[in-house]
């Protein structure tokens, strides 16, 4: 066991700063949110030499995700601790190094004022110097939140370290349910020098009757908002469903063989061979998740699933 970590695809490690376990928001729709009130354990490491022990021993890792919580709440001395090792020569399959953030909009100063934005600057460029591609994983979910200047400010500064900024949001019922929103958002963020990224499911989570849209009803707005912008906005994927065995992609509502299906894809999986596979649901209006979804054509499972129980069994 390895606590604060989790090797969650083959080239992909997720790592839990314990000093990153909290966020400048407190989202009711997060799947962490019962992390932060303290209705659920932690899950977080402080052991660099850890991170660095297992890192430097499975060189089919690539990519190093730094998440939480927001690793951007921690002082930028704390995170080089977990990230500067990365540029010696151990480290060179670790091409990829990810932090996940909301401080964008809820705390642009990060990048700015506080007393110790400068280094943070610093301390991505040396990454970025070092042959690491690094990107900051922004949680956007309204184009309103790229309003003020202060957030374009601390994008340009950002951007100028050399890292790249992708986007990513869950889709919201009363907030961004609305194709519009979408498009304007994705066209905003490459106007600002961003990637659009992912637009996810909402997870299921305890809040989730509130927000939760049909998978029917995301795809509509996805298809439609795609539909809106050009070619260099359309490197974002989804609508996303980051379930247990990987990243489900709902493709669309089809007819095959006079059944109607929901076609679905991992974008991601447990198994990279998985990866890329259409496979098929029976159609349901009201299905909002992966786990209330049935096989497609008289089958009984879906393929991946004898494999991922074993799987599951195993974590
Ligand atoms: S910004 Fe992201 S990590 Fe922070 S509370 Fe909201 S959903 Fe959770």
């Amino acid at each position: 066991p390895l606590p604060g970590m989790q090797h969650k695809y083959r080239e992909t490690v997720l790592f839990f700063p314990a000093q990153g376990q909290y966020c400048h928001s407190y989202c009711t729709f997060c799947f962490r949110w019962a992390q932060f009130v303290g209705k659920a354990t932690r899950f977080n490491s402080n052991d660099a030499d850890q991170l660095h022990r297992y890192l430097a021993q499975h060189k089919e890792v690539t990519d190093l995700l730094v998440t939480g919580g927001d690793p951007m709440v921690m002082r930028t001395r704390k995170l080089a601790h977990y990230l500067e090792d990365l540029l010696k020569p151990e480290f060179e399959h670790i091409k990829t190094i990810r932090i996940g953030t909301k401080s964008l909009t809820f705390w642009p100063y990060r990048f700015i004022t506080d007393p110790d934005a400068d280094d943070m600057l610093r301390l991505l460029e040396r990454l970025v110097a070092g042959g690491k591609h690094v990107s900051i994983m922004a949680h956007l979910n309204h184009p309103n939140e790229l309003r003020t200047e202060v957030c374009q400010e601390a994008i340009r500064r950002l951007r100028a370290t050399g890292a790249q900024i992708r986007c990513q949001a869950p889709l919201l019922k009363h907030i961004n349910d609305d194709p519009d929103v979408w498009a304007s958002m994705w066209e905003k963020q490459v106007q600002l020098g961003m990637i659009p990224y992912y637009m996810f499911v909402e997870r299921d989570t305890g809040a989730k009757r509130y927000f939760e849209v049909p998978l029917e009803r995301t795809w509509e707005i996805f298809q439609k908002a795609y539909q809106q912008v050009s070619g260099i906005a359309r490197t974002v994927r989804g609508p996303s469903m980051s379930a247990g065995p990987g990243k489900v992609e709902v493709q669309g509502v089809t007819e095959i063989a006079g059944e109607k299906v929901f076609a679905l894809r991992f974008i991601q999986g447990r198994n990279p061979d998985w990866v890329q596979r259409p496979f098929f649901a029976k159609y349901d209006p009201d299905a909002t998740w992966l786990h209330q979804l049935k096989p497609a054509f008289g089958e009984e499972k879906f393929f991946f699933e004898d494999e991922y129980s074993k799987m599951a069994a195993m974590d």
